[in-house]
């Protein structure tokens, strides 16, 4: 049963629309099941009934035709319930109705289960039989869990456009697609979509003016790949067995087959371009093949992929250097990576939507950092369609608008004129100081990492850099950069903001970082080798980078360093006792180098209560709100699965940053927060309550957090900080704090518009 359950979603997922996936589902479980009807009905929320959306057995011709309310008919009942209904003879039951156009009558045995995606029933699947007798309790547990995996997919096509804009395959522009926020403003602009090399199952449908030159395009990659496995079957006759290195004929075979070929040529002439008709022979091939019970045969499935992927990678390399981005770019996509915002034109990206992701991704700290409004984890977004449309971001609420009604793309270009009167406002504090209307002064520096990043955190008014993220430089390179490499990029930096201070994190790849050059695989990463664990195990990198930081700060003396990811005591010493000898070996080599300031970056739950230790033996502490988060709620920062329950504001989090708070200063270290929770303006007013020293965070947050600075007294912050530690909820905590934002005329921070 496994097998069949993992054949089906394959095949669903392969599907080209929501149609066919639901065809494929009744179609295929009417079979394996053996049972004379099988159909989906999916809820309309708008009008809260239940539609028939597929059938293999009812008459077709009631597809669409049939609704009914929650509280009428079987189906009904097994949405009202919310669980399983199994019945021997359905027209016994008060519930059953008859609907003509069906011929249900004729049908005695009664299957349905609730297709759940968030809490919420989004559909019903149900099998039936002539036969009068109950389903046994193995089909009852199937049928439940092929629902189980179908929700989010079936989801994902309702938030579309509904259950009308689905059979109709239209996008309903007034309503909104909803993802995390990701980095506020708003974006007005066309959805470019953006994808991973070679990913052939989101490659979108597009129209082609030019059809021949399209089918030329295609048959270029196909003789490319061909020069490319003959290449590869030369190296290896002589290595591999006779067999095996049949896999490589096959493929040729496949290269030079109409089915795959002219097939593909077929789909250009009728319009569409090379990758998308690609897409769609290589899935109904591969189908074809998952499809068959001899596993050998079902192996091919694979096959056939590996070769798709690597024409569309052919075609995507000239692709790729030939994509135009529109001024007003809104890139779109399944994982919107660092690297596909740093290939668009510098200024042509007005806004980001991202499949997966959430607020501390680090491609939202990225947009952050750039000012770009960003959207995270919008799973509902259909990427394969929307490339080329009107589309409205709005990064304070998550909301995204595809091809958005008049009245919607009024009311956002309204908004986005108060959003310029507000950031023109808070440009002018830039020369005023940070510090509260009863003479508190809270620094705020910035978080940086990009060179293109430097200028803006400049521009921000920023009393220097909190966070230097190290990763940025070496992940943009396909190899570890050198000694003197890294001393130049480190050297720009501490030169740019002199005599101000610059806090640079040692490096900190791993979890959600990766090096293409250093490949980690681990089954869990966020609790894997990341961060000092790796610097610690390959001294050698360690040591490269920490005497390119010293050798950079030369004559400048406004270097300090931080540790990510220290998780107990001896990571730290070990940490100390390589700085020192690093500091030695440079002072040796006659650079007259002074010894930076040393900080521990604390986020991970064990640095909490070890934070007395840890101050004691640094001279500061730094929260990383981001991992620290993550760990206390076991929320994995990047899925946007659970990105609802990824808050800052729960109370264990404030709690945590209390004590940190209160064991720097009980040991006399300063402490500050580095994490994305600095640059929100609502947690902002409780760290000031908690007598933080400092705040680091995205240039762009940086006004909007010395607005709040500057509103609120000390005794006020504190007042609020008392207030909601007495919730017991992150809700009516982050809505409190919203309130008192208001309340001092700061709303149009926590809100788009003024
Ligand atoms: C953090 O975890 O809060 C942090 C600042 O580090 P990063 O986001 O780079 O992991
Ligand atoms: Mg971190």
């Amino acid at each position: 049963m496994l097998e069949v359950l993992h054949r089906i979603v394959k095949e669903v997922s392969a599907a080209r629309d929501v149609d066919e996936a639901l065809s494929v589902i009744v179609r295929r479980l009417k079979d394996f099941l053996k049972v004379d009807v099988c159909s989906i009905y999916l809820v309309d929320q708008e009008s809260r009934q239940l539609v028939l959306m597929a059938t293999e057995g009812l008459n077709a011709g009631s597809v669409g035709a049939v609704r009914l309310p929650f509280e009428e008919g079987l189906v009904g009942l097994v949405a009202e319930r919310a669980e399983p209904v199994n019945l021997d003879n359905a027209p016994d039951h008060p519930r059953f109705r008859y609907f003509p156009e069906t011929g249900e009558e004729r049908y005695h045995a009664f299957l349905g289960v609730p297709i759940i995606h968030h809490r919420k029933v989004v559909g019903v699947l149900i099998i039936q039989q002539h036969a009068s007798s109950r389903f046994d309790d193995q089909t009852v547990d199937f049928l439940a869990t092929i629902a189980s995996q179908l929700a989010g997919g079936i989801a994902h096509a309702e938030a579309i456009g509904g259950i009308d804009g689905l059979r109709t395959k239209r996008i309903d522009g007034s309503r909104p697609l909803l993802g995390q926020p990701g980095a506020p403003g708003v974006a007005i602009g066309t959805a470019v979509v953006v994808r991973p090399f070679a990913d052939i199952d989101s490659v979108p449908d597009r129209p082609v003016d030019n059809r021949a030159t399209e089918q030329e395009r295609f048959l270029q990659a196909v003789r490319n790949v061909r020069t490319e496995v003959k290449d590869m079957v030369d190296r290896m006759t002589e290595a591999l067995p006779k067999g095996d290195a049949a896999l490589f004929d096959a493929y040729l075979m496949m290269l030079d087959s109409e089915s795959l070929i002219g097939a593909t040529l077929d789909r250009i002439r009728d319009g569409n371009w090379a990758p998308g008709a690609l897409r769609e022979t290589i899935r109904e091939h591969a189908s074809a093949f998952d499809a068959m019970e001899d596993p050998y045969l079902r192996e091919r499935g694979q096959d056939v992929r590996d070769l798709g992927r690597r024409i569309l990678q052919r075609m995507q390399s000239e692709e790729q250097a030939t994509r135009e981005y529109p001024r007003d770019s809104v890139l779109v996509g399944e994982e919107i990576s660092a690297s596909m915002l740093a290939e668009a034109p510098p200024g042509h990206v007005v806004g980001v939507v991202s499949v997966r992701g959430s607020r501390t991704s680090h491609t939202a700290i990225l947009a952050r950092a750039l000012g770009i409004p960003a959207v995270m984890g919008c799973d509902d977004i259909p990427v394969g369609r929307v490339g080329g449309w009107a589309i409205i971001a709005d990064g304070y609420s998550g909301r995204v608008y595809v091809n958005p009604s008049p009245a919607v793309s009024l009311e956002y270009i309204r908004l986005q004129r108060e959003e310029a009167e507000l950031s023109a406002g808070l440009r002018d504090l830039r020369h005023l100081i940070s510090e509260t209307p009863d003479g508190v002064r809270v620094p705020l520096y910035a978080n940086t990492g990009l060179v293109s990043d430097i200028q803006p955190s400049l521009n921000s008014g920023a009393e220097g850099v909190g966070l230097y993220r190290t990763e940025f430089p070496f992940m943009i390179r396909d190899r570890f950069p050198g000694e003197s490499e890294q001393r130049q990029v480190y050297r720009q930096v501490l030169e740019t903001f002199s005599p101000r201070p610059v806090t640079m994190r040692t490096l900190d790849i791993g979890g959600d970082k990766a090096l293409s050059y250093f490949p980690i695989n681990e089954d869990n990463p966020f609790l894997g080798w990341r961060g000092i664990r790796i610097t610690l195990d390959h001294p050698e990198i360690f040591l490269v980078q920490l005497r390119a930081m010293l050798r950079a700060s030369v004559g400048l003396d406004n270097l300090s360093l931080l540790l990510p990811m220290v998780s107990g005591i001896a990571e730290l010493e070990e940490s100390l006792a390589l700085i020192r000898r690093a500091h030695a070996e440079v002072i040796e080599e006659g650079e007259a180098v002074v010894m930076p300031r040393i900080g521990v970056m604390v986020e991970v739950p064990s640095a909490v209560y070890q934070a007395r230790n840890l101050a004691r033996r640094a001279d500061f502490l730094s929260v990383g709100t981001n991992d620290l988060t993550q760990y206390l709620l076991a929320v994995d920062r990047n899925n946007s699965r659970v990105a609802e329950l990824y808050e800052t504001l729960h109370p264990a989090v404030l709690r945590a940053v209390m004590q940190v708070v209160e064991a720097a200063h009980a040991e006399g270290r300063p402490v500050s927060v580095c994490g994305e929770m600095a640059g929100d303006p609502a947690a902002a007013i409780l760290l000031l309550g908690m007598g933080i020293d400092s705040l680091s965070m995205s240039a762009s947050s940086l006004p909007r957090i010395k607005w709040v600075i500057r509103s609120f007294e000390t005794a006020r912050a504190r007042e609020l900080l008392d207030e909601v530690l007495a919730y017991e909820d992150p809700v009516p905590i982050r809505e409190r704090l919203n309130v008192a934002l208001d309340e001092a005329g700061l709303g149009g921070l926590v809100r788009a518009g003024k």
